[in-house]
């Protein structure tokens, strides 16, 4: 899914290639993932993007009336920007063609916004002008942004403390902090060595300490590297310099102990089985 770097970077780029812009013209082809009171052409058609925000999981495009489209991409929820003249894709929900005044050289001829998931799991909610997110799943309880924490590493252990819960369902949370899922909570827990199901009041204050140095370190050699290696077509998610994530069966980078695949709840996990010994009582 996408997470923190991906929809901080992601944020920055809709902007840049649509904001000021006004669109022409709206087409839905999966009404599926759509939350709306009215279609979304009668909502969009001829409104100017003001901004582009990103807040946790969700990302919101705000137009020139205050009518919102907040977007949560769930597992597979992915960004096009495309000519208009470009073939739609089977599993593209909606596309918003946007005039071209104003386009940059790279993106000159890049006039669709387009939005399509593979697993139908995202969710797009159309808020209208004066509306309330409250009605949003998870939108207004979120925790302050995972990549730009206003906590240092005291505050931070303490909050961390307050919560109770096992490591990696406290960094996932989004009441905790937004913006974490599955890929970057395992990079995070390698990073700090530290297994996912510690539980975080048995923490002692160096494993406290990693974990808030592993959290900085990780989003933001992260951000870089999806900025520089995201193209300007988007439509890709970057997973290339995952450490732990998917690589099962591969040696851990640090102690070349192999990587082992272990379930948590309903997710799949990934550990080194030596970097990050399992609490008393657990097999792995
Ligand atoms: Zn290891």
């Amino acid at each position: 899914m996408p997470e923190w770097p991906d929809l901080h970077v992601l944020r920055g780029r809709l902007a840049d290639a649509f904001v000021g812009k006004h669109v022409t013209a709206v087409r839905v082809h999966d009404p599926l993932v759509l939350r709306a009171t009215r279609p979304l052409p009668e909502a969009l058609k001829g409104r100017e993007l003001r901004d582009v925000v990103h807040r946790g999981r969700f990302l919101t495009f705000v137009f020139d009336d205050n009518t919102r489209l907040v977007i949560n991409p769930m597992l597979s929820g992915l960004f096009d920007i495309v000519p208009t003249e470009t073939k739609i894709r089977a599993t593209t929900a909606f596309a918003l063609t946007f005039d071209g005044i104003g386009s940059s050289a790279p993106l000159k001829d890049a006039r669709d916004l387009r939005y399509r998931d593979d697993t139908r799991m995202g969710k797009v909610y159309l808020v209208e002008p004066g509306a309330s997110t409250a009605d949003l799943p998870g939108f207004d309880r979120q925790g302050p942004e995972a990549g730009t924490l206003p906590w240092n590493a005291d505050e931070f252990g303490r909050r961390a403390k307050a919560t109770r819960r096992e490591l990696r369902n406290m960094l996932m949370s989004g009441d905790f902090i937004a913006g974490i899922g599955n890929a970057y909570a395992d990079e995070i827990l390698w990073q700090a060595k530290l297994h996912p199901k510690r539980r975080v009041t048995t923490l002692d204050e160096g494993e406290m300490d990693r974990l808030y140095a592993a959290l900085r370190e990780t989003l933001a050699r992260a951000v870089e590297i999806v900025e520089h290696d995201l193209p300007p077509e988007l439509g890709t998610k970057i997973r290339t310099h995952m450490k732990i994530r998917g690589k099962v069966g591969d040696p851990c980078a640090r102690c070349g102990t192999k990587i082992v695949r272990t379930r948590h709840g309903l997710d799949e996990m990934f550990v080194c089985p030596k970097c990050q010994p399992p609490p008393k009582g657990q097999l792995r």
